[in-house]
């Protein structure tokens, strides 16, 4: 996805222009994966630009630091501040946000113990991951070849830049097969989650989505769509589902900060439902778009104005 560069960057507690955000060849994480990140959205709202959940974005950066041994040298509310003012900074409006911590260069080797910290934090503007088209007609999907890297490996369950080999795979796969996406089935079978998305389906008006315990990422839309969903009166039961199972489904849906709520129309070359949105998905999709916006005000303290 093609982007447009913004004019700073904050490296390690300040701003730097944009060109100079560059890193050192021999920084361990390149080499090894050893980095956590995150994916936060900014939007425009009638009070100014509004960061959507963002201190759990960044509780989440931090937990998943923990997961790989790595201690980020910036506190929650100091990477919270710092995204604010960078947001600001550059002038932006609607908003990607892309923090990162890493082991960087302190020798060569696989064990980063003792090695320095660095901490990235990026804004640009980014549309719609999975495209305008995707979310107003949905997507078209595919079950990978590839599972779902497994909890015991590695933590599956943390934001680690390393794991994205595996949605990495998942994705080139599905696109050059003709597919938007791909849905990841983890090491026993059952579905797990998109590349970059959680995962949820529609069957006779009831919503179910795999549990944490799938070896899912802990996605923070599909926290708030599960809220949403149950303040709309919806049933929602976090459940293991089967492949088989998707292809029953009235409606399925992708959630994800990127991909936000996107609506799936077909999956292994059968349609879901009739082929295009359904009428829940819909709803939940039309609710989280106000919700980001600041037009429902019970979900205000979502949002962190910029200010
Ligand atoms: N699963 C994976 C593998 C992801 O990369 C993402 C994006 N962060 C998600 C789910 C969705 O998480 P969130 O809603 O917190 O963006």
């Amino acid at each position: 996805m093609h982007i447009q560069p913004s004019e700073n960057v904050w490296k390690n507690g300040t701003m730097i222009p944009w060109k100079d955000a560059t890193v050192h060849v021999l920084a361990h994480c390149l080499h090894y994966g050893t980095g956590v990140f995150e994916g936060i959205r900014c939007y425009g709202t009638a009070k100014g630009p509004a960061v959507f959940k963002l201190r759990e974005h960044m509780e989440r950066l931090h937990t998943s630091a923990k997961a790989i041994n790595m201690s980020i040298p910036h506190s929650v509310d100091e990477l919270c501040s710092a995204t604010k003012a960078l947001v600001r900074e550059n002038r932006l409006d609607s908003c990607y946000i892309r923090p990162i911590s890493f082991f960087g260069v302190n020798g060569i080797g696989v064990n980063p113990q003792g090695y320095p910290v660095e901490t990235f934090v990026v804004a640009f503007p980014m549309g719609a991951y999975l495209g305008e088209d995707g979310l107003r007609n949905g997507i078209r999907v595919h079950t990978s070849s590839w599972r779902r890297m497994s909890s015991g490996a590695v933590p599956a369950t943390a934001k680690i830049c390393g794991d994205y080999v595996n949605s990495a795979l998942a994705v080139m796969e599905a696109k050059s097969n003709g597919f938007d996406e791909a849905i990841l089935l983890n090491d026993i079978g059952m579905v797990a989650e998109g590349s970059g998305e959680n995962i949820f389906m529609v069957r006779n008006g009831r919503i179910a989505t795999p549990p944490l315990n799938a070896g899912i990422l802990p996605g923070i839309t599909r926290n708030c769509v599960i809220k949403i969903a149950r303040d709309s009166g919806y049933e929602v039961v976090e459940d293991h589902i089967s492949r088989s199972e998707l292809y029953l489904a009235d409606e399925l849906f992708f959630t994800g900060t990127a991909a936000e709520v996107t609506p799936i129309r077909e999956v292994d070359r059968r349609t879901v439902g009739p082929g295009k949105p359904g009428p829940i998905t819909s709803a939940l999709q039309k609710k989280f778009q106000a919700t980001v916006r600041g037009e429902e005000s019970q979900y205000i303290e979502w949002l962190d104005f910029v200010g």
